[in-house]
Formats: structure tokens, sequence, C-alpha cells
């Protein structure tokens, strides 16, 4: 029975189908046969005595009618069975085969996208739930391709701006060991800042990274934000040049709680702001509060360089810069709004930018209410 069962289990699809096909078809011929040789003599003979007893003379030729009747009953029955049984082998096989084509072709293309081929997908079938099954397979594969075109950017972007200050360090050490430059105290303090460059692309990437795959932990809960708003701008305010924008907060006395993680709004608005004082040289920095319907939005407002109208869809791109060379020199990464963008949206609101260039800009969010 062990053994039986082993056997049958290496059995392919395909015959599987076929024998199943076959056993079915084997009863049905078979007890077709076995009634009808049992019963249909039997009608023929009832059929022969309610003629005698209508008065037909059949006594003579009764035998032979008998004889007659069962060796055109077995002929017949031969033919049928012959060419019924071949119909339904052949047919039956043609089902199988094509099921199994169908999947083999499948099985091929998993592969292949198994194997790296991730543009790979899987064929229209006539057979519903192979269909709904490619139908799966399709969508999975296009979102593994998806996170996979991501992740190379990612690592492209990354080794394109890790490179830059490596060169530099390099480029100097190298000097600096040939004797070709003498070791001053600003070749010392532009390795330090390339260095601090570096550190702050890496822990930026680090956080960027846990954005974006939604492993940062985000503690939500009710929150006042006014006293972040009130410290966060007295900390910046100190940092102001005397001739610089002026740093001031318009927020309504009393603010309803909102449902956010403090540590997160106060790393967004570090962001906003620090970018605010990075690139304005005159005017005001503001930050504005207000509320609208079920939702607190948060602005800050500046009256710096602006952004291009062209630039603007790119802010929240990670590694985007307005000017890639002059920012270089700022220490910025052009990560920090994609970070601040997934975090305002991991807490359930949106972060919006408008911009002039020349004018300024307001980089704006709203948070929901508790
Ligand atoms: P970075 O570390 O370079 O500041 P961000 O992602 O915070 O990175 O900003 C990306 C780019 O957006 C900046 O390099 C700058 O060109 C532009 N930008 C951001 N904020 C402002 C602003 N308030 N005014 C003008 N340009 C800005």
């Amino acid at each position: 029975m062990k053994m039986n069962w082993r056997w049958s289990k290496s059995w392919s699809l395909a015959s599987r189908l076929f024998f199943s096909h076959l056993v079915v078809m084997i009863v049905g011929v078979a007890s077709l046969v076995i009634i009808s040789k049992i019963s249909s003599p039997r009608f023929f003979r009832l059929h022969l005595e309610r003629l005698e007893h209508k008065g037909w003379d059949l006594i003579r030729v009764h035998a032979d009618l008998v004889d007659g009747f069962e060796i055109a009953w077995r002929r017949s029955t031969f033919w049928s069975v012959l060419v019924g049984a071949t119909a339904a082998g052949g047919l039956s096989y043609w089902v199988s085969i094509r099921i199994v084509q169908q999947l083999t072709e499948m099985e091929q293309i998993t592969q292949k996208f198994a194997a790296g081929e991730l543009n790979a997908r899987l064929p229209k079938s006539n057979i519903p739930e192979l269909n709904r099954l490619g139908v799966s397979f399709n969508s999975m594969a296009a979102s593994l391709e998806g996170v996979e075109a991501r992740r190379r950017e990612l690592i492209g972007d990354m080794t394109h701006e890790l490179r830059t200050p490596l060169t530099i360090v390099r480029g100097y050490l190298e000097q600096l060991v040939d004797g070709e430059i003498q070791p001053s105290p600003e070749i010392y303090q532009q390795l330090v800042r390339e260095t601090r460059r570096l550190e702050r692309l890496v822990n930026d990437l680090q956080e960027l990274s846990k954005v974006e795959a939604g492993y940062l932990p985000i503690k939500i809960q009710p929150l006042n934000l006014r006293p972040l708003l009130q410290s966060l701008v007295q900390r910046f305010a100190d940092q102001l040049l005397e001739d610089g924008p002026v740093l001031q907060l318009e927020c309504p006395a009393q603010l309803p709680p909102v449902l956010a993680d403090i540590d997160r709004i106060e790393q967004v608005l570090v962001n906003l702001v620090g970018n605010a004082i990075r690139y304005t040289t005159t005017g005001s920095i503001t930050l504005r509060v207000w509320i609208e319907l079920s939702k607190l939005w948060i602005a800050v407002i500046d009256t710096g360089m602006g952004i291009a109208a062209e630039d603007l869809p790119h802010v929240f791109e990670r590694f985007w810069r307005a000017d890639k060379s002059r920012d270089r020199h700022s220490g910025g990464t052009g990560i920090g709004l994609t970070i601040s963008y997934r975090l305002v949206e991991l807490q359930g609101g949106q972060l919006e930018v408008e911009s002039e260039l020349g004018k300024g800009s307001t980089f704006r969010f709203f948070l929901p209410l508790a």
C-alpha cells in the first residue's frame, strides 16, 4: 500500500490527469456495456413476446431474431466502445497536455525571474485559476522590480555622493605625504569639513534607509506643539547673525493637541528651519501655525533665494540639490527633505512646498488633531 502511494506520488501531473480521465472512462464504458448486455436481450425478448400476443407468428424466426439481435448488439458495442474510447482518450490526453504545458511555461518564467530576469511576466491563460495565479505573480514581480530599481538607484546615488568627499580627502593626504603641500590649519580644516560631510551623509543615509524601509519607530501620541516650537525658535535665534534674517513665531496662544511623535516633528522642523536659515541671507523666517478643520498646519516661510519652478517637483527627491556644487560647500546632503517628507507622511500628514526664485520659499505640513 505504502509502495503504491510512493509510486503514484512520483507521477507527473499530465499522467495523473490522463490516468484519472481513463479511470472515469473505463468505469463509464464498463457499466454501460454490462447493463446493456444484461438488459438489451431481455427487452428484445419481451418486445417479441408482446408482438406474438398481438397475433404475429414469430415462433419459427424467434431464435434467429434473438441471435441476429445479439450479433448486431455485440458489433455495434464493439465499434462504439473502440471509437468512443479512442476519441475520449485522445481528448483527455490533449486537455492534460494543454494544462501541463501552461504550468511548465509558468515554471520556466518564474525560474527566469528567480535567476534575475526581473522583467519576466506570466502570459494570460484561458484557465481562470491559472490566470489569477498569473496576475498575482505579475503584480508581485512588478513590486519586486520596483524595489530592486530603487535599491540600485540608491546605491548609485550613494556611491556618487560618497566619492567626492573621499576623493578630496585622499587627494590632500597624498599631497601631504608626497610633500607637495605643507600642512596648514586651512588644510586640516578642509579635511575636517570633508570628513564631517561624510559622517553626515552616512548618518542621513542610515536614517533614510530606515524611513524608506518603514523600520523607523514612530511613537504617536497627543501633543501640544507650542513648547517645542518656542524652544526651537529660541535655539535657532541664538545662531542667527546680527545682520541676518529675523526668526519669528506666529502661533495661537492655545493649541489643540495633535497626534504626532515629538522627536520626529522636531527632526522635521530642525530640517526646515535649518534650510530656511541656510538659504536666506536677509529678511525673515517665520514659523506660522494655524488650524483648519481637523488639521494643524505648520509653515516655515522664508524670504530667501527661493527655488525655480522647474526644480520644485524634485525638491523631495533624495540627493536633489538646486545647485550641487554650491550646496556641497555648504554641507548639504540633499537627503533632509526626503526624510522630512516621509516622516510627516508616517504621522498621517503631508509636506508641501511653494517657492519663487529670488523671493522665498514656504514649506508647510499638517498633522491630524487628536
Ligand atoms: P540639504 O541637506 O542639501 O539642505 P535638503 O533635502 O534639506 O538637503 O534640501 C534639498 C535642496 O532643496 C537644497 O540643497 C536646496 O537646494 C533646496 N532647498 C531646501 N530648502 C530650501 C529653502 N528654504 N530655500 C531655498 N532652497 C531650499
